[in-house]
């Protein structure tokens, strides 16, 4: 955005400009989230294992469909990117586009972590947040967002960084190609854009530009998600620490994650099974 316009602007430029948006998606007509289901299942939660994620590193984890995983802050104002993939199927990965185009900048409870195409289904949905409190704060920022990319050693060149090896993009590349038996060369192509836990961001408003501002994560907070399907998951503890400064260093002060896999009751799920993969039948109008 720049402060002088490149051209006068029309006559009638005010009237464009009153035109009232609408909704590019309506996301209510995608088939609905049982949260009273979800919620009877969440009151009969065991917890049968939990990881942790040590700062400026990745860890890859696996969650059956049908179970629960709690992303915990344990010690320290930390945030977390994380990547999925079908756990039988490396090509089917989170989309953070289309997630954002359907949910919006920031994901809440009842919201769902989309795969790409061609399958586009579920793959998680947001069962409980304890940050809901924060809302959206003056300058427009949330947590939860789906407008970031993960920190990535190639922007770091770009902008003048010293080589930095612990970057996100890096975490999660060594995390999946150890977990997946993967060269790293393999690895890293299958390594997506993130969902940022408990990372605080927004758009300013004057420039339209990406910011963070310190997560309002404290230890013992949590987001909590159902797994769709079966799930490999990635998370790394980003070297951003809380975020509140930079990242792609090792400047900022930083903090485990902790990873807790919960199984419900089967009952309390009767009925339920993961969704299908987009019915399309992949023509694309040829023939
Ligand atoms: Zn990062």
């Amino acid at each position: 955005m720049t402060s002088e316009p490149l051209t006068p602007a029309p006559a009638d430029a005010d009237a464009r400009r009153a035109v009232r948006p609408v909704p590019v998606y309506a996301a209510e007509a995608a088939p609905k989230v049982d949260l009273a289901m979800l919620d009877r299942a969440r009151a009969t939660l065991a917890k049968v294992d939990e990881i942790v994620v040590p700062p400026r590193d990745a860890t890859a984890f696996r969650v059956p469909a049908g179970q629960f995983f709690r992303i915990r802050s344990v010690e320290g104002p930390q945030v977390g990117d994380l990547n999925l993939w079908a756990a039988d199927n490396l090509d089917e990965r989170f989309y953070s586009g289309k997630t954002r185009a359907l949910h919006g900048t920031h994901l809440d409870r009842g919201d769902r972590m989309w795969s790409g195409f061609p399958y586009l289904r579920p793959m998680a949905t947001i069962t409980w947040d304890t940050l809901d409190w924060y809302g959206q704060d003056d300058f427009g920022g949330a947590v939860h967002d789906v407008i970031g990319t993960r920190c990535d050693p190639y922007t770091n060149r770009l902008l003048g960084g010293d080589p930095y090896h612990h970057c996100c993009h890096s975490n999660l590349t060594r995390a999946l190609g150890a977990a997946a038996g993967l060269p790293l060369g393999s690895a890293e192509p299958l390594v997506h854009d993130v969902l940022n836990v408990f990372m605080c961001t927004g758009f300013d408003r004057a420039t339209g530009r990406y910011f963070m501002k310190a997560s309002p994560v404290r230890p013992g907070d949590y987001l909590e998600l159902f797994a769709e399907i079966d799930l490999l998951a990635g998370l790394s503890a980003c070297p951003g620490g809380d975020c509140s400064a930079s990242h792609s260093s090792d400047a900022a002060a930083c903090y485990p994650l902790l990873v807790e896999i919960l199984a419900p009751d089967p009952k309390a799920l009767e009925g339920w099974t993961p969704p299908r993969a987009s019915d399309y039948d992949l023509s694309h109008g040829a023939g």
